[in-house]
């Protein structure tokens, strides 16, 4: 075994962990899960069934990443931001696992404290969610978004920075270019 798991967590079966990744205190992996390599769940993390992680995620205090969403590599999630799976729930009525729908966080992208993604989108490579924001709607590559719900604000560069007018990134020299609203890095 070439990670850790506290033994205060509870790793259920047929899930498989990366090298070098850390599980900390109070957090369940629920069974047929895949965590990348050198990942980090915080306190309190719950990771659902069949959900897949990528590598170099860090998920912080107090998340659940429920069925139905995906991370892909390099995944930043906030402390206690909150991922759905079912945009009608009643508990009457509950629907099963089949009507999940998916949440996809691509490469990259990070989700600020406390924000909430709604089911059925996907958040673009690299964007950058802020802190506390509703994220309703399908989030471009390098997007700012923020408030409820989310609106895009700006532009971010792989590094972090925000982006201004010329699309050049003031600490880190990488620069992008403007297509038809996407940005792409030149
Ligand atoms: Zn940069």
């Amino acid at each position: 075994m070439n990670y850790f798991v506290h033994e205060s967590s509870y790793i259920d079966e047929n899930v498989s962990i990366g090298k070098q990744t850390k599980v900390w205190h109070f957090s369940h992996v629920q069974t047929g899960v895949t965590i990348g390599d050198e990942c980090s769940l915080g306190q309190n993390v719950y990771i659902g069934s069949n959900v897949r992680i990528g590598n170099g995620v860090k998920i912080q205090n107090n998340v659940s990443v429920y069925e139905g969403v995906e991370l892909e590599d390099y995944v930043f999630c906030g402390p206690s931001m909150v991922f759905t799976n079912d945009l009608t729930p009643r508990s009457k009525y509950p629907k099963g696992t089949s009507a999940y729908k998916r949440t996809l966080v691509k490469y990259g992208a990070s989700i600020g404290a406390n924000a909430t993604i709604v089911c059925g989108n996907t958040v673009g490579r690299w964007a950058m969610i802020a802190s506390g924001a509703v994220v309703t709607k399908d989030v471009p590559d390098y997007a700012i978004m923020a408030g409820i719900p989310a609106r895009q604000i700006g532009w971010v560069c792989e590094c972090g920075m925000p982006l201004k007018e010329s699309y050049t990134c003031s600490y880190c020299d990488r620069s992008y270019k403007k297509i038809s609203n996407e940005l792409h890095e030149k």
